[in-house]
């Protein structure tokens, strides 16, 4: 082995969860080493980030950058575009019901990673040490990486940023329950010729759903999940014919479409590991869990595994990966990741479910969510932050027993 490192936190990954715990462990005032590949430039997809992310992101200093060119999500609406027996009305969700301008924004990936790396590579309390762990060494004090470039780094935790593939958590021994999806999603983004007035609507559809998202100007991104072998047929057509296509899907709402610029197909599965930390291992971000792109979830999860998994290790400096640390982070991420993947997963298995009481189920509680304001107002506040639905329906029941 050639050099040796040491340091208090080793994160492993260098896609955004790898990025911004770096980013966060280094303000926190520990010593980082990252490894990963050089970040991704071609990722032609797009994130929708939430009101507390963006908070998260003004922590880390580069939330200024990504909302001067992202779009305000001011309205989202789910519409019922099933051809089944049981079909609901259009819901609308808008950001001024719960007093807010807007629930988040959608920002490219290029320019959020563009914006992470520069961030990492300006703090001086990370080190960065390009390509990928080869081995991991888990010991009662301590955790070693070796990496294919003949580095070894020491560290007190290792944080498991490296996906859904995670070889640090192969490592931990942690089982994780896998379910293969029959799903792909196509993504990419196109411009149209109605203005988008900052509203997202996401189509439920036989294959799962088919969202577009805002984007600066008169443009949006994509998001449009089928079955895998008509996604890639879908992205192989000329641009022309995959732009009607797109158009007629959306019954020609915001008029025109173009599309513009690359097109790529994600498979999707689902996987939630039977915990989150163990052995100086704490997962986040993909490493902790995988569903299917429906309600922008997935990186919004995984900056609250990072702010979480944060406050433990500040609360134990004199040892962040010590089992009592890892235990305590463990018990924290279970409500708001089971509630998430479960509540994913349940809206997806009803969308490709034949299943008539599952389609019935999905229909009333689309048709309440319609009709009744203050359920709305739950879920939107419980969408931006678990406990906020609650805590607001508490403090409004309170006001009433006074009243
Ligand atoms: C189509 C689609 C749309 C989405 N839209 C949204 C959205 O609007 N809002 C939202 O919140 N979420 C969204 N998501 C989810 C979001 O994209 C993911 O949650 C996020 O990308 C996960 O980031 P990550 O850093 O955990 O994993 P990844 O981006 O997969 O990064 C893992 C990193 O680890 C590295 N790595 C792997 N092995 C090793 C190793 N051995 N050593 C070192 N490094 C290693 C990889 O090279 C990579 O850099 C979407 C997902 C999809 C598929």
């Amino acid at each position: 082995m050639g050099k040796s490192e040491r340091t208090d936190i080793l994160v492993a990954g260098t896609g955004p969860a790898g990025l911004m715990a770096a980013l966060a462990f280094a303000d926190a005032g520990f010593a980082v080493h990252l490894v990963g590949p050089a970040v991704r430039t071609d990722d032609a997809r797009t994130t929708a980030l939430m009101a507390p992310s963006l908070r998260f992101l003004t922590e880390i200093g580069i939330a200024q950058h990504l909302i001067a060119e992202g779009a305000p999500l001011r309205t989202m609406q789910i519409v019922d575009a099933t051809r089944r027996l049981v079909r609901s009305r259009p819901v609308r969700f808008s950001a001024n019901e719960i007093g807010e301008e807007a629930f988040g924004y959608n920002i490219p990936n290029t320019v959020l990673h563009r914006e992470l790396e520069a961030a990492v590579k300006d703090r001086s309390a990370i080190s960065w040490t390009q390509g990928f762990v080869e081995r991991w060494h888990i010991s009662q004090d301590g955790i070693a990486a070796e990496t294919d470039r003949q580095v070894r780094i020491e560290a007190q935790l290792a944080v498991a940023a490296d996906g859904r593939n995670s070889s640090a958590r192969e490592a931990t021994g942690i089982t994780v329950f896998r379910r293969s999806l029959p799903q792909a999603a196509l993504v990419l983004n196109f411009s149209h010729e109605a203005d988008h007035q900052f509203v997202s609507t996401e189509f439920h559809t036989e294959t799962g759903p088919f969202t577009q998202v805002p984007l600066p100007g008169r443009r949006s991104s994509l998001v449009w999940v089928l079955s895998p072998q008509t996604a890639e047929a879908h992205a192989a057509l000329p641009d022309e014919r995959l732009s009607r296509l797109i158009e007629e899907q959306m019954q020609s709402m915001l008029g025109r479409v173009t599309v513009e610029g690359p097109c790529q197909v994600y498979p999707l599965t689902s996987a939630l590991p039977a915990t989150f930390a163990r052995n100086r291992i704490a997962l986040v971000g993909e490493a902790a869990h995988v569903f299917p792109p429906i309600g922008a979830q997935g990186l919004n999860l995984g900056i609250r595994d990072i702010k979480d998994l944060v406050t433990v290790c500040s609360a134990r400096r004199e040892d962040p990966g010590a089992d009592r640390a890892l235990a305590d982070y463990s018990r924290r991420r279970r409500p708001d990741i089971l509630a998430r993947s479960g509540a994913v997963n349940a809206l997806n298995a009803s969308l490709l479910s034949d299943f008539l009481p599952a389609q019935l189920a999905r229909s009333i509680g689309l048709e309440a969510l319609s009709a009744l304001a203050p359920l709305r107002g739950f879920f939107m506040r419980e969408g931006l932050q678990p406990g906020s639905g609650f805590a607001h329906a508490l403090s409004r029941g309170r006001e009433q027993v006074r009243r």
